[in-house]
């Protein structure tokens, strides 16, 4: 990511709201869950969701090795992947100017098939705890046959930008009289108490890394 964006991740609309720095793009694709991998198939664009965690400057993301998406991933090929937070409604007086607050990220590159079994092994791992802090020591970790059949890729974070729009509606000076509210609905994603699986064995209760301690 250098000081000058290239064109390629050069945000031109709203160019105040481009940010192209590790310690942005990183903060944004650590938060989000879910990123959005595009590539070619057959000629056809494809974008498909799926869970995704960054280690230092790599991107990991894994799967079924019959996956079609990690599928084309291992072959190298090119693939654009977004992330995006939502944060908030933006409700302007006119129509024109509501806008939604938000931070997403965009990295390009070429992906590749992770095969080195310590750098996939951590890779899953970190997949995981991504998830749920403290669960790989927790849960059964994946025997041969699951890992055989996992197939990890890798992206390097190269060429990344990303976008960020915060604060009030901007509307016109002429709007500003209107006897209409304006303002911002903030969103919030929240994680809600945990629901136990009705199979569970007797006396298995929720541990405490799930509960956000320590203990
Ligand atoms: C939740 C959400 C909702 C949005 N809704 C709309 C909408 O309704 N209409 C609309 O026109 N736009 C919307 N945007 C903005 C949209 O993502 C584009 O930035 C915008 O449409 C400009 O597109 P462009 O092709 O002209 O981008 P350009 O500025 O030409 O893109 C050039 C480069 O800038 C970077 N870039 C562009 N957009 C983003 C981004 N969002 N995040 C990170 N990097 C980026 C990429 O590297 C891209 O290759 C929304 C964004 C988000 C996150």
């Amino acid at each position: 990511m250098a000081a000058k964006p290239p064109a390629q991740i050069r945000v031109r609309r709203h160019p105040e709201r481009g940010h192209y720095d590790h310690e942005t793009v990183y903060a944004i694709l650590d938060e989000a869950t879910v990123c959005h991998v595009g590539f070619l198939r057959e000629g056809m664009p494809v974008v498909l969701p799926t869970l995704h965690v960054r280690v230092d400057d790599r991107l990991y993301l894994h799967g079924a090795v019959a996956s079609g998406l990690l599928k084309s991933m291992a072959k190298g090929v090119p693939v654009c992947v977004t992330v995006t937070e939502l944060d908030g409604l933006v409700l302007a007086r006119s129509v024109y100017n509501h806008s939604l607050n938000y931070r997403s990220a965009v990295v390009f590159g070429q992906a590749y098939e992770v095969t080195d079994a310590e750098e996939k092994l951590q890779a899953l791992r970190a997949l995981v705890e991504k998830v749920q802090p403290g669960r790989w020591q927790d849960a059964r970790q994946p025997n041969a046959v699951e890992f055989r059949t996992t197939r990890v890729t890798a992206l390097r974070i190269e060429s990344a930008s990303a976008k960020v729009r915060s604060g009030p509606p901007v509307d016109d000076a002429e709007d500003m009289g209107l006897p209409v509210w304006a303002g911002v609905i903030p969103i919030q994603t929240v994680r809600g108490a945990p629901e136990a699986d009705p199979g569970l064995p007797a006396g298995v209760t929720v541990p405490p890394y799930i509960l956000g301690r320590t203990d």
